[in-house]
């Protein structure tokens, strides 16, 4: 059938087009990427699937860009001196409850 037969070249045509961009990668199998992306645990491979998809999506750009800060802003506030708050209440806090107690009471 010739029908059949256009389609098949068509097919052929697109696989070739594919091959010169290397394989791609969708928005989604970016994200189950992104992150071993983050902590460089990426293959060469899927790297570079990696980058070209980012190359190409402005969308994932700005996802990614928005996740890396996020890490950052995690791991800053776990490492940094402006680290979690003590589970402790300053004691001047402690106090000035009582004396306003005492001064209602
Ligand atoms: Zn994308």
């Amino acid at each position: 059938m010739p029908v059949s037969g256009a389609k098949k070249v068509f097919h052929r045509m697109m696989w070739a087009v594919m091959g010169m961009f290397g394989p791609m990668i969708s928005c989604r199998e970016l994200t189950d990427f992104l992150e071993r992306y983050v902590d460089g645990g990426l293959t060469p491979e899927e790297q570079r699937a990696f980058d070209r998809h980012l190359s190409m999506c402005r969308p994932c750009r700005a996802y990614v860009a928005s996740y890396r800060k996020t890490i950052e802003l995690e791991r800053s506030a776990f490492a940094g001196p402006d680290g979690p708050v003590p589970d402790e209440v300053p004691e001047e806090l402690v106090r000035g409850v009582l004396a306003a107690r005492r001064a209602a009471g």
